[in-house]
């Protein structure tokens, strides 16, 4: 295994900016330079070009989730079409999975004029059923969001010669394809937004370590900033700041990244087209055919950290990364001797009942949008658009989303949450375990969805 490096950072020509140079005055202060952060920044500007914001960065911009994730561009949300049409209504499920449509369009139009080195492709998601529990929960899920509205062109069940007809997988028995997905680099993508954000005058600080965020008051290593409205945009550090230790936990998703393949190879796989891929696995896997023609693949399953460390040594777990390779090898066997040419990983946020959020309280002008698992590289542009609505006060079909002004209650107090969450990671292994040699082990998953 190769030593720890981010494939996104290569080639990567990343501005450095100052660090807050003492206390000032703004309107908007955001703590956080990731995908939330800055689409918060950029929509405040598109509503009101006046409008001073300062983002605050603790190390630089995209060093969290947004510089390091798998690149997919969804219409997914953590909570599924089918859990909002069950909590609201079949109309608002549909009116979030149109406006989530809308946003993946929205971020493809900013990348072709903004981050065109981000290499935004609009291809789909396939996710590739390999036992036959995982036929009947695709199955279902299939049906399931056809009732809630969602038609044979949204979302489709696929049998195993149509899987074939796009890409071949060892032991496919079937699969579902939704057209709704685009694929980008990730880093590209985050450093395009920071330069778009400049271009239109906000001030981005990095190295400037947010200590306490307080009503109009952020206290920084290098100074105050005074504003009328703060944005906490933290997501997976959100534990490490003061008053806010067990609001989500940190995560790790980690990730691999194969040498260039030939076009020999590429025919052999036959993925042709650079829509996203994962099986039906409950431990998360997902992969992307990367523009300079890598697989770059990931999964979740990395251990969790007592006290929701999240420490960038974290994410350096060989163990896990080793399983990820023997994971891609089992999918493509053709690939047994492809170099892994990076491994890397960052910090997911995850709430207590897997629901993202988006609030502002009027009252103390304190904003927050986050939440979302593995979903956030669509989702925090639609949550930065919202903030920026909320601010300045706007009344639109997207401040009125079920997900704004919602809170997830806090996370149990150690050491009650890592035994928690070890052993959710351990069923879920148990059961993919199970399902693999063609068990259906009901009760521990029923064990499994009531923990989580
Ligand atoms: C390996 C991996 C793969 C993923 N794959 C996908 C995917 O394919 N598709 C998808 O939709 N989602 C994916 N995700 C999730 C997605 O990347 C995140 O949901 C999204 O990037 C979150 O953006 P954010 O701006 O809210 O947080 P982040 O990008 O984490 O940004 C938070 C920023 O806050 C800064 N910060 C933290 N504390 C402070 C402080 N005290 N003061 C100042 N600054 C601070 C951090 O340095 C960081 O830059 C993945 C995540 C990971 C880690």
């Amino acid at each position: 295994m190769p030593p720890f490096s981010c494939l996104w950072s290569e080639g990567v020509v990343a501005t450095v900016r100052p660090q807050l140079p003492g206390d000032i005055d703004v309107d908007v202060c955001i703590v956080g330079a990731g995908y939330t952060g800055l689409w918060t920044a950029w929509h405040l500007r598109q509503l009101d070009p006046g409008i001073r914001i300062a983002v605050i960065e603790g190390a630089h911009v995209g060093f969290g989730a947004s510089g390091r994730n798998g690149g997919w561009v969804q219409t997914a949300l953590p909570s599924t079409l089918v859990e909002i049409a069950a909590r609201h209504s079949t109309d608002t499920a549909m009116l979030v999975h149109r406006t989530m449509v809308e946003t993946v369009a929205s971020i493809g139009a900013f990348a072709a004029v903004h981050a065109p080195e981000a290499s935004f492709v609009h291809a789909g998601q396939l996710q590739v059923a390999r036992t036959a529990a995982q036929v009947k929960r695709q199955r279902a899920h299939v049906a399931d969001h056809h009732r809630v509205g969602l038609t044979e062109h949204d979302l489709r069940w696929l049998e195993p010669a149509e899987v074939d007809e796009r890409i071949g997988i060892a032991g496919r028995l079937g699969g579902h394809f939704t057209p709704h997905c685009a694929v980008v680099q990730p880093r590209q993508l985050v450093e395009g937004l920071a330069r778009a954000c400049e271009s239109v005058g906000v001030r981005i600080f990095e190295r400037t370590r947010a200590v306490s965020i307080a009503p109009q008051r952020v206290q920084t290593d290098c100074g105050a900033v005074r504003a009328a409205f703060v944005v906490r945009a933290v997501e997976g550090f959100t534990p490490d700041l003061a008053g806010h230790h067990r609001d989500l936990v940190p995560v790790f998703s980690l990730m691999i990244a194969t040498e260039p393949l030939s076009s020999e190879q590429w025919r052999q796989l036959g993925w042709n087209e650079r829509f996203t891929l994962s099986d039906g696995r409950r431990m998360v896997i997902y992969a992307q055919r990367t523009a300079d023609g890598r697989i770059a693949f990931g999964g979740r399953g990395a251990p969790y950290r007592f006290g929701s460390k999240t420490d960038d040594v974290f994410a350096d777990n060989l163990g896990t990364h080793k399983m990820l390779h023997s994971t891609l090898v089992a999918l493509f066997p053709v690939l047994s001797d492809v170099a892994i040419t990076h491994r890397w990983g960052g910090p997911l946020g995850v709430p207590r009942d897997w629901t993202a959020g988006v609030q502002l309280d009027r009252g103390t002008g304190l904003a927050w949008a986050g939440g979302y698992v593995g979903d956030g590289v669509g989702a925090a542009h639609l949550a930065g658009e919202t903030l920026a609505e909320l601010i300045v006060g706007h009344d639109t079909d997207r401040t009125r989303l079920p997900w704004v002004g919602h809170r997830s209650r806090r996370w149990e107090p150690e050491p009650l949450r890592s035994v928690g969450i070890r052993g959710a990671a351990r069923l879920t292994r148990m059961i993919d375990a199970a399902e693999e040699v063609g068990s259906h082990p009901r009760l521990r998953a029923a064990l499994l969805d009531r923990l989580l």
